[in-house]
């Protein structure tokens, strides 16, 4: 009797385990989220990013682009240095030796590829910011969506150029924004770094909520020490960005994932394992 007490016991414990799962796989929302090479690079002097700090010494930079499976489309949160940069033999020298030279190990292209995944499966490009090391590839998905702070789109290029193509599609944002509507993946507001700066939150099943950084911090150090980038366009608006991330991670519980660090990088899994 004990026997078939306990075998009843592992029975209802196995479907209430099977049925928790089913409702989790069949629930609508963000599901997989997979990290993706956009860059390896050096930074000449770090000081560019933290101010009167490790002035003359060098860095590594990665740079991350991140793609979201929701059960509504596919969607790809920055999209890194350009491609053509994998056949450069030294990478791409700045204009600035301050700045970071960046290598391309592997293509977006190639990576995507590896998942399955086409050019024209991806329903919205969501763009941080418009650094040449975030928007590099935009033009590999001219009929996907882009999702932009209209303060970013408006934002004067070099001699006055827009910084997209007019013909793109895209969905101007002003603050805040649920991209499906239903909580999971979420487009934050963060100015400073560059007038419409923006971050973005997603909610995984099981790993919880990401707040992906775009630039809104460079490294860690910079991150706990509150540092501002000579380069960014409003450091009040930076600072505040900072905080209002801040509130973010204790009020959700959330992790905070920043693009250009290294070391945290190193720590994550890469394409093709992922998030759920
Ligand atoms: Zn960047």
């Amino acid at each position: 009797m004990a026997r078939l007490g306990l075998l009843a016991v592992t029975i209802a414990a196995l479907a209430l385990f099977s049925s928790v799962d089913a409702g989790a796989q069949g629930k609508p929302g963000a599901d997989k989220l997979y990290i993706l090479n956009c860059g390896e690079g050096v930074a000449g002097d770090v000081s560019r990013w933290s101010p009167g700090v490790d002035v003359g010494k060098s860095m590594d930079f990665v740079d991350n682009c991140y793609l979201i499976h929701h059960t509504q489309g596919w969607l790809l949160w920055d999209t890194g240095v350009p491609d053509a940069v994998a056949n450069m033999p030294d990478g791409q020298a700045p204009a600035d030796p301050r700045s970071v030279h960046w290598r391309r190990p592997k293509t977006l292209i190639s990576q995507l590829d590896q998942l399955g995944v086409k050019p024209a499966d991806i329903k919205f490009v969501a763009i941080s910011h418009t650094h040449g090391d975030h928007i590099g590839n935009v033009e590999m998905f001219p009929q996907a969506m882009l999702l932009v702070q209209k303060a970013e789109y408006e934002w004067p290029g070099p001699n006055n150029t827009p910084r997209f193509k007019p013909e793109h599609p895209v969905k101007t944002i002003q603050g805040d924004s649920d991209v499906f509507g239903d909580g999971t993946v979420r487009i934050i507001a963060t100015p400073g770094h560059t007038p419409g700066h923006q971050s973005l939150l997603v909610t995984l099943p099981h790993a919880g909520t990401i707040i992906l950084s775009g630039d809104a911090a460079h490294f860690k150090s910079n991150w706990e020490n509150r540092r501002v980038p000579s380069l960014n366009t409003d450091k009040d608006q930076t600072l505040a960005s900072m905080q209002r991330i801040a509130d973010l991670m204790k009020g959700e519980g959330a992790q905070f994932w920043i693009n250009h660090d290294k070391a945290q990088r190193d720590t994550l899994k890469m394409a093709p394992e992922f998030y759920d």
